[in-house]
Order: C-alpha cells, then structure tokens, then sequence
C-alpha cells in the first residue's frame, strides 16, 4: 500500500518534469510531496551548513532537509510568489482604505446634504398644511365647495432617512436619490395645485368685489326717511293704497345726491311725477332711480362711480317738500331700497 502511494507520486513528479510550463500543477506537486513526507520528516536526513561570519565569532549553523534539496528550485519560485502576492494585497488594501475613506467622507456629506433637504421639504409642507387649511376656511367662507381634493389625501409621505435607506444596499444612495427626486416633484405638484387654487379664489373675490361695487349700498343723500316703501295714501293726491315704489329722504333742496354703486348713468329726464330724475344703470339686472331732483348732474352714458355727485335734491315732480325718491329694481321689479342702505361703515369702496 505504502509503495504504491510512492509509485503514483513519482509518477506525478515525472509528468510535472516534462510539462515544467505549468506552475501550478508543480505547486501541486511538490504540495503534495511535501504531505507525503511530513510523516517521514522526524527520520530524514538532514545536510547541515557551517557559516563563519568575517570578522566575527559568531557561527551559525543551518540544517536543512536532504530529502528536500531536490525541489529547492520550487521551493524559491513559491517563496518569490507568495512574496509578490503579500506585496499585491499590502498595496490593494492601502488602495481600497484610500477610496474608501473618500467615499465615505463623500457619503456622510450627502448625508447631510440630503437631511437638509428634507428638513427644508419638512418645513414647506408644513407651510402647504397651513396654507390649506387657510384655503379650507376661504372656501367655506365665500360659501364654495373646496375644489380638488383628491391632491390633499394623497399625502406627502413620510420623511426619507438617509441612514434607515442607506443601510438597505449599496445602491441606497440611488434609491434615496429617487425617493427625494420623488417627493420634491409632489411638494411641487401641491404647491402648483395650491397657487392655482389662490388665484381661483382671487379672481372670484375680484368678481365679487366687482359684483358688490355695482350693488347699490349706501344713503345716496343724507337726510331722514320720511317715507317708506309699500302701500300708503299719496300725500298729494291723498289716493289710499297707493303704492310707494321707493324710499323718501328728506333734507334741504340742493342736498347732494350721490350714486349708491358703479353704473353707467342710463337716463337723465324730466317726468310729471318723478321731476328731474336720473335712472343708472349697475349691470347684473340691478337699477336705482333718483327723483325729485332741483338739478340732475349727469349725462346720459356717462360712468358712475359710488358716491359720486349725480344731482341736487328738490322738489320737482309731483312732491310736497325738499326730498329725493329713492327706487331700487332688480330684475325689472321694484325692492325695498331700505335693505340697500347700509351704513357707511359697511359700504364697499
Ligand atoms: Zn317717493
């Protein structure tokens, strides 16, 4: 048994002999006869050297192996391998700690490139949520339904951390790139949805503004009521049930007379019961008519604004004293003018 383990590893020596191109296979070899004679190392022989140092006492003596001598060539060429391989590893490592360093350094300063961002994304949502929350009581204020709501319950998702992501694998820093990439581009999708929603509101309140410039608002004259409007006797005729189409105010005679809200003066004329009146005009079915004037101070197609001067008060037409007659009509339908009157303090300029 013994010999035949012999025989086969002369056998691979011999072939590794003819074939001296492949190293490996004599790293093989001569691994493998080095196994084979560990258990016979304790009894080989040994070839001992005396090395006198010039100009010195000391001598070494070095014992090496006979049984060894033949693959001593070997021996020197895995020495020189094994050399160059520590000499490779030694400058690969410094390499890579080198890179490595800068990477990290790289890393951490993305880092906290990306928390700032995400604190600054924090803060404008946050800004978003109050902003919505104005527009929300906007909305129920004017009495309008809050459009498009679907954005809001999308919701901004939950702050990105750098450090929970960058854990997950080596491409973190794309995947955190993307989330970020993702989540700048819906804070912007709902600041877009917000600033059209503001301007919706503004060209709404514009048009309201402008809808109650042209309502009439205010006492076109001072004075007091001395009559009401409805049903009453004629104080000149003294016809009972009488319908008074308008207020009365009354104040002395060249009181001025203002216009009650923006419009285009639609008539200025002379009638048998109103006098010298002005009608105007205020668009949206809305029309206001003052009577009784000593002198109207307008022209036909002229633009009026609230509180302009229209006339002077007298007492043309059919009156008794000093008053303005005062009609309101909506729709081709005379109103009480006395829920146009506000106060000043309520008027809209
Ligand atoms: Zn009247």
């Amino acid at each position: 048994m013994f010999q035949a383990l012999n025989l086969e590893f002369f056998c691979l020596f011999v072939k590794v002999k003819t074939n001296k191109k492949s190293f490996l296979k004599k790293a093989l070899v001569i691994s493998l006869k080095i196994f084979y004679i560990i258990p016979l190392v304790i009894f080989m022989k040994l070839v001992r050297a005396h090395i006198n140092l010039e100009g010195s006492p000391v001598s070494i003596y070095l014992s090496f192996p006979k049984v060894l001598l033949p693959c001593i060539g070997v021996l020197k060429r895995v020495v020189q391998f094994l050399l160059l391989v520590l000499v490779v590893n030694i400058f690969a490592y410094w390499t890579y700690q080198h890179f490595t360093e800068a990477a990290r350094e790289q890393r951490n300063l993305l880092y906290s490139r990306f928390q700032s961002l995400n604190k600054s994304i924090d803060t404008i949502n946050t800004t978003i949520s109050q902003l919505y929350g104005n527009e929300d009581l906007m909305y129920a204020k004017l009495g309008l339904a809050v459009p498009d709501t679907s954005m809001k319950e999308m919701g901004f998702g939950g702050p990105v951390l750098p450090d929970s992501l960058l854990v997950r694998s080596a491409s973190s820093l794309k995947r955190l790139k993307s989330s970020m990439a993702d989540r700048i581009s819906r804070t912007e999708a709902k600041i877009d949805r917000t600033h059209n929603s503001y301007l919706s509101l503004q060209l709404y309140m514009e048009q309201l503004h402008g809808k109650l410039q042209h309502t009439p608002s205010i006492w076109p004259s001072e004075g007091y009521l001395s009559s009401p409007f409805g049903t009453r006797t004629h104080p000149v005729t003294g016809e009972k049930g009488k319908m008074h189409y308008g207020v009365d105010v009354s104040a002395p005679k060249w009181t001025p007379i203002r216009a009650s809200a923006n419009g285009r003066i639609e008539r200025v004329a002379n009638s048998e019961t109103l006098g010298k009146h002005v009608i105007i005009d205020h668009g949206n079915g809305i029309e206001t008519r003052y009577g009784h004037m000593i002198k109207p101070f307008a022209k036909e197609g002229q633009m009026v604004k609230r509180f302009d001067i229209i006339g002077y008060m007298g007492s043309t037409g059919r009156a008794t004293g000093s008053h303005l007659h005062y009609e309101v009509w909506f729709n081709g339908a005379p109103v009480n003018p006395i829920y146009y009157m506000l106060s000043d303090q309520y008027s809209v300029e």
